[in-house]
This record gives C-alpha cells, structure tokens and sequence, in this order.
C-alpha cells in the first residue's frame, strides 16, 4: 500500500479509538479519567501527526518536519502522562522536556542546517526515551498486579521501541532520508512505518480500555471483601477463607488451623462518653493494632460492630494462647489517642483450634466464642482457650445475648 493512503488509513484509526474512548469517558470512575483525558489527547496528537505526514511533500520542510515530529513526540509524552495518572504518579513539567528539546533539535535540522542523520537520530533518541519511562512505569506495577492487559501493553511498547532503534539505524547507516524511496529497505521502512503509528493508538487504546475494566473489577471485588471502616478483611472473606482453611487442614488431616475472637471491652462506655465519631476512630485503632501484631500467614478480619477474629495457622492449643497474648498485649500497649484524649484499651480473646470433632468452621468458631465468654465472665483483658468438644455437643453459650458486666 502507499505509504499517504496507509497514514490516512491510520489517522481515520487513530481518530475512531480516540472517538470511542470520548464516548466512554463518562462511565469510567473520576479517579481514572484524567489519564483517560490523556491518553485521548495522545492518540489525537499522533492521528495529527499522520495527516502532516500526509502532506509533508506539499509544505516548506522546515515548518512541516518540525510539527510532524513534535506531534509523535508529545503524543508519546502524553501516553507517558496518562499511564503515570493511571499509576497514581504526581504529575511533573519536566516530562514534556524530552519533546521540547527533540522538537527544537529536529526544527534546526531541517530548516537551519538540513542533516536528516541528525533529525532522525534526535528524534529517535527522544521517542526511545520516553518509550523506555512508560516500559518502565508498566513493569514497576508487575508486583501489583497480573492483569493481562497491562503486559498486552507493555509489549506493544517495547515492540515500537523496537521498531524505532531498526528505522533510526538504518537511515542512519545508510544514510538514506526517511522521504526516499529509491532503496527497498527505505520504501519498506516508509510503507511500515504508518502501520507501527497506528499500534499504540488503536491496538494500546483496547488495552488501556481493559487495564481500566481490570483496575475497576479489582476496586469492586476489594470493596466487597475489605471492611468499609477499618480496611481489614470483611465477614464475608472471613467466611471464605476460614472455610477454605478449615477444609485444607480436615485434607490433610491435620488439626493446626486455630482462631481468636476479639471483642473491645467496654467499647460502648467509649461511644457514651466520646461519641461515635470517636468510637469509630478507636475501633480503626484497635484494627491497626491487631493488623501490626499479625504475622504474615493470620488474617486479621472485622467480625461486626467491635468484633475483630483473627485466622491462625499451624498453631497447637498452646499455640493459639501464645498468639491471642500476641494480639491483646499490642491493643494493651497502645493507648488511643485523638484530639487531646489518651484511652487505655483493652481487649478479651477466645481462641480455639481445629479438633477432629469440629464439623464445619462454625463450630470452631462458636468455641472460641464461648471461650471469649469466659475471657468476659474472667475480668476481661485476658485470653481464653475453648475446651474441647465432648461428643460433638458445642459449649451453649452463644445463647446468652450479652457477656457480663
Ligand atoms: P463488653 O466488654 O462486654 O464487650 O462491653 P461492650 O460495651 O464492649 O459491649 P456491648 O456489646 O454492650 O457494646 C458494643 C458497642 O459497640 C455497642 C455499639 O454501639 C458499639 N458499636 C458497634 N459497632 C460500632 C461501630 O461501627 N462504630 C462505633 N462507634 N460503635 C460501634
Ligand atoms: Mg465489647
Ligand atoms: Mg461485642
């Protein structure tokens, strides 16, 4: 195909996935439009920059090169900007430096002192660069997350990258310009070239697309398994991964999986006197707390109202006291303090640990919620272990409505 008519085929591209992206903007969440509004922004620079390429013939070299390559130069720096908003990147000025300087090198070059080798390679040298930041910004997130559209992403750019050092070497070393087409090697580069323009824009566009569906599914499936006011895991992934552990250790026949019950004691004394602003700021406190004392393999969860129930694995019953004393003694040694107020809490902990007899994760966890009630009924600020199930009859405290007082 000709090398105008595949630039304009790109630009109508270019222009549609910019179009469809307008049209979707309104359905991302506000967190992801600014890098949404961006990568627009780029992918119009670059469908511009297709159309100058277009005409380049027609116009003074001196003014058309400038502006076409400064177009692909800061359409690049605008997708470097929307992956570094997507990330949560502070915005810098210095980003567009590499642009500015690339452009005023090429406009030197084609209308001071006209040396294509030279233009070529400053360009090159910047689109490399600001290719390789965004290469970067896209790996940095690799410990983050999986998503299979930011590595889509990461590939498309490193096989632009690619592209540029095989275009930039060859017209260097031959020293051919990219406008001829008298060798084969330059009319291929030419013909090639709209095609590599056109895969960031179009085929980067879905994938920008996907990573912001993957970064709004991952959002909804954290809020819906995270607690709303201390962060921590919810009873709904309570419920799920205690199931899931207590089915593991039943496997493998092993007993090592064990759970503490955590209430605050006295807590409704702190919503009396201080009020319930206050008392949710203590509860987020006491979260912390027992979050900070957790080791990597417990999960801490919020259990409802000033409940917390922390996962144990590969405890014995001593264990299991062991780790309760862990977390009661890092609530004790932290008084909460907000606006000028220091409290002293304190927490009562039931632990208990898988027994051959336990049929389900409920009933592990209706023992150590019996053994909380002992904790209460002991003078609080203690741990209790649950007593072993005889017979499969479950201790029958959870009938009783409130601990005493
Ligand atoms: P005990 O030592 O027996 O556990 O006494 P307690 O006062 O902690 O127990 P009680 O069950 O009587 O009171 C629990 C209080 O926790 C009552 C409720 O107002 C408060 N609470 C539950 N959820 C929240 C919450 O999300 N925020 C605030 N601020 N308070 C909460
Ligand atoms: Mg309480
Ligand atoms: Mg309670």
């Amino acid at each position: 195909m000709e090398a105008n008519s595949a630039f304009l085929i790109a630009a109508l591209m270019m222009l549609a996935n910019g179009g469809v992206l307008g049209l979707m903007h309104r359905d991302l969440p506000h967190t992801l439009r600014p890098s949404a509004v961006s990568w627009r922004i780029a992918t119009l620079l670059h469908a511009c920059a297709c159309l100058m390429f277009m005409v380049r013939e027609a116009l003074p070299q001196g003014f058309i090169l400038p502006l076409a390559n400064g177009l692909v130069v800061f359409g690049f720096t605008g997708y470097w900007r929307a992956l570094r908003q997507f990330y949560g990147v502070p915005d810098s000025p210095w980003i567009w430096l590499p642009g500015c300087a690339a452009t005023a090198g090429v406009a030197w070059y084609a209308a001071v002192t006209p040396d294509s080798s030279a233009r070529i390679a400053i360009i090159s040298v910047a689109w490399m660069a600001i290719l390789l930041c965004c290469v970067r910004h896209l790996a940095s997130q690799q410990r983050r997350d999986r998503a299979v559209s930011r590595r889509v992403m990461t590939g498309l750019f490193i096989g632009v990258i690619g592209f540029v050092v095989l275009r930039a070497a060859y017209f260097i070393v031959t020293g051919t310009a990219p406008g001829d087409t008298e060798t084969d090697g330059a009319a291929w580069i030419n013909a090639v070239s709209p095609i590599v323009a056109a895969v960031i824009p179009v085929i980067g566009t879905t994938a920008f697309l996907l990573m912001c569906s993957e970064r709004i599914r991952r959002q909804w499936e954290r809020a819906a398994s995270t607690d709303y006011l201390t962060g921590l895991a919810n009873r709904r992934t309570l419920a799920d991964v205690g199931a899931k552990r207590f089915a593991a250790a039943l496997a493998k026949g092993q007993c090592g999986f064990g759970l503490a019950v955590i209430d605050i004691d006295h807590f409704k004394s702190i919503n009396d006197r201080h009020g319930h602003d206050i008392g949710d700021v203590a509860l987020k406190h006491v979260a912390a707390q027992l979050e900070a004392a957790c080791r990597e393999a417990e999960l801490p969860a919020r259990q409802g109202g000033e409940e917390f129930v922390v996962l144990f694995d590969g405890v014995d019953g001593a264990g299991a006291q062991a780790a309760g004393e862990r977390l009661r003694l890092a609530v004790a040694a932290r008084p909460f303090e907000a606006g000028g107020l220091a409290l002293h809490l304190t927490v009562s902990i039931g632990v208990a640990v898988q027994q051959p007899g336990d049929s389900d994760f409920d009933c592990l966890l209706r023992r150590a919620d019996s053994a909380l009630y002992a904790a209460k009924a002991g003078g609080r600020n203690r741990v209790e272990c649950a007593a072993l199930e005889i017979g499969g009859a479950t201790p029958n405290c959870l009938e009783l409505e409130q601990y005493p007082h």
